[in-house]
């Protein structure tokens, strides 16, 4: 239990750091958009699992704006999904 420095990363919608552990991962690749990417390479952004944060990042339809790219609505679905399922 000594992960002192274990690395984080930013929530696109709060802005805070947190461990990989706390948040959902979304990767753009060439193709689509992948949801729960934690295997996947490419551009990657996070968002926490916390229902306030995944409730504002689909409002403010965060992930298009973090991509400057059109997101399909079934994105933002399954990150909904995959909140539901981290709880
Ligand atoms: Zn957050």
């Amino acid at each position: 239990m000594k992960k002192n420095k274990e690395p984080l990363r930013m929530c696109i919608v709060c802005r805070q750091m947190k461990p990989k552990i706390e948040l959902i991962r979304i990767v753009k690749t060439p193709d689509e958009i992948i949801v729960n990417a934690n295997k996947v390479n490419g551009r990657g952004m996070y968002v926490c699992k916390d229902s306030k944060c995944i409730e504002s990042c689909c409002k403010k339809k965060l992930i298009n704006k973090t991509l400057s790219c059109p997101v399909e609505d079934s994105v933002y679905d399954l990150l909904k999904e995959s909140a539901n399922n981290a709880k």
